[in-house]
């Protein structure tokens, strides 16, 4: 689920649609969290559906740590890539958190290498840190400064109005304990998943080396 300080905007024919804060969200806010309604597909039930869907569940899902795919029931499906996102999520937790304060009317956007993108991204998010091209594998290029900004931001999880609170109480986040060591917060790295053909293939290539 989404802020609910947040609206759909169609951007222009090429991109598409995106999600925009309707008021200020300050940083440490909850942008996102998991919840009941959301789709939580494995692999192969992804696959048997992505023909009849027409392509449109591999473009409007994600794949988490632990390779299933995401399909949010509401407008969260739309959120766009920034190589300089606002929005980010703890390693292997179902949410994400604003990095940095987020105007009202500014978009609202997540790094698509934190979330297994299958096919290379060429990027336009004209941002002064642009990768050009976006991978998952990126990720670990990365995963430093995702990993301090969202440590930074996490430190202010209990002082800013947090309207999606009940959504991480539900999962069973340990918020309090990751307040108290920031170094327990998990690592964006755990949201690294890999298709097992890729490790059999890592396998192989180690074993002929
Ligand atoms: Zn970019």
């Amino acid at each position: 689920m989404l802020h609910p300080g947040t609206e759909l905007r169609k951007i222009n024919d090429e991109i598409g649609y995106g999600v925009f804060a309707t008021q200020p969200i300050p940083r440490g806010t909850i942008t996102w969290a998991l919840d009941p309604l959301d789709q939580i597909l494995d692999q192969h039930a992804a696959e048997q559906l992505e023909q009849p869907y027409g392509g449109n569940l591999m473009r409007y899902t994600w794949v988490n740590g632990n390779g299933h795919r995401i399909l949010c029931w509401d407008f969260g499906r739309f959120m766009n890539h920034s190589c300089k996102a606002n929005s980010y999520g703890p390693g292997g937790c179902q949410f994400e958190i604003a990095v940095c304060d987020i105007d009202a009317g500014e978009e609202i956007t997540c790094d698509y290498a934190t979330l297994n993108l299958e096919n290379p991204l060429v990027c336009q998010c004209g941002s002064s840190r642009c990768r050009g091209v976006v991978t998952s594998d990126d990720l670990e290029g990365i995963a430093a400064s995702c990993d301090e900004l969202i440590r930074s931001a996490f430190a202010r999880i209990r002082e800013v109005k947090q309207p999606l609170w009940h959504w991480l109480e539900s999962q069973n986040t340990k918020i309090d304990h990751m307040l108290l060591r920031p170094d327990s917060i998990p690592s964006v790295l755990k949201h690294r998943w890999r298709p097992a053909s890729d490790a059999i293939a890592s396998r192989n290539l180690r074993v002929a080396t």
